[in-house]
């Protein structure tokens, strides 16, 4: 096996997308078209005068960027077309399956009725099957939010439970641990859903949210959770249970010095399913492939260590095992191919 990963090697490798917020794919181009499609003034008028928007160092100021240009979703197919770009992106950097993330309380809270976000989206993942990228929705509560919103939604979601394969949370941890919603997590695994959660990397308290996440939630996945490296003993927790941990090179280089790439090596040496994922492309610059190859170049990851993070992807996945194989068979033969 050739040790040098190319940007080329990194686009082609068959991989499954686990962290992807859908509202983070905006991009100005399709930001303008909104909003000139819905009548919205968002003080913009040229996509230089977003890109320049998109400007942060940190979570808060991330956040206060983010959550206005949500005014540019609508209707139903706004929502389509949002999802739609993302998945044909996502096609183009061999993304086989995606599980995204979507936060109906952005939209809710703002007027927008549950149906009109989940049916805009879930029809995009349907069509997505003509891409060849397997795709389903993951319903995030917001964390800033208060757990009787949360409560609603969950009850709203579950009208839609045939469109929804897990729960997440996402927004500002601060002062918002996992257990606030404890009660909404277990009333979703009792439906029968997949559960995820975001523990985002340098909080003031990332040991005890993770644990938290872990021993009293038990969640399948940690969103971030690279902090974990701090405690070995949840380290080896994860390794023995196979909790995937979703990690974002990219928009961890944005809110941090680093991209936490010692830390994503070291899980990957203590057999932890830590995987690779966008994040918020749009706003963090770089799609899936981006994210991998920043990553490789930066750390001087080998071909095989690449791959690996690929077959965590699938393995960590909401997938059935024998789907796990035919992908990871993918990836083999696509590695054989790309060495000849
Ligand atoms: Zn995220």
């Amino acid at each position: 096996m050739s040790s040098i990963v190319t940007p080329e090697f990194t686009r082609g490798l068959p991989k499954a997308e686990l962290h992807l917020h859908i509202k983070g794919t905006l991009e100005p181009e399709l930001k303008l078209k909104l909003a000139k499609r819905n009548n919205v003034d968002i003080g913009q008028e040229t996509i230089e005068d977003v890109q320049k928007t998109y400007d942060y160092h940190d979570l808060a100021s991330f956040l206060a960027v983010y959550y206005p240009a949500m005014n540019v979703l609508q209707t139903e197919e706004d929502f389509y077309d949002l999802a739609w770009a993302y998945l044909t992106k996502a096609a183009a950097n061999n993304v086989r399956h995606v599980e995204i993330f979507f936060d109906p309380q952005a939209h809710t809270s703002r007027g927008i009725p549950f149906e009109t976000v989940i049916n805009g989206l879930y029809r995009a993942t349907v069509d997505a099957r003509a891409l060849n990228v397997d795709a389903h929705l993951i319903m995030c509560f917001l964390r800033d939010f208060s757990k009787e919103s949360a409560r609603l939604t969950l009850q709203e979601g579950l009208k839609y439970r045939d469109k929804i394969i897990g729960v997440g949370l996402d927004s500002d941890e601060h002062n918002n641990p996992p257990l606030k919603f404890a009660r909404q997590f277990e009333d979703a695994a009792a439906a029968g859903l997949h559960l995820t959660t975001h523990c985002d990397i340098d909080q003031k308290d990332s040991i005890e949210h993770i644990r938290q996440a872990l021993e009293i939630m038990e969640v399948e996945r940690l969103d971030h959770g690279t902090n974990i490296v701090e405690d070995p003993d949840l380290v080896e927790l994860v390794a023995k249970r196979q909790i995937g941990l979703t990690s974002c090179p990219l928009s961890n280089g944005f809110v941090s010095p680093e991209m936490k790439g010692e830390e994503i090596i070291s899980l990957l040496k203590a057999g932890a399913k830590i995987s690779i994922n966008s994040d918020d492309p749009a706003y963090f610059k770089g799609y899936i492939s981006d994210n991998y190859y920043a990553l490789a170049q930066k750390y001087q990851l080998s071909q095989e260590q690449i791959v690996q993070l690929a077959k965590n992807s699938f393995e960590s996945s909401w997938i059935s095992q024998k789907q796990k194989e035919l992908y990871l068979a993918e990836i083999d033969s696509y590695v054989a191919k790309f060495s000849k």
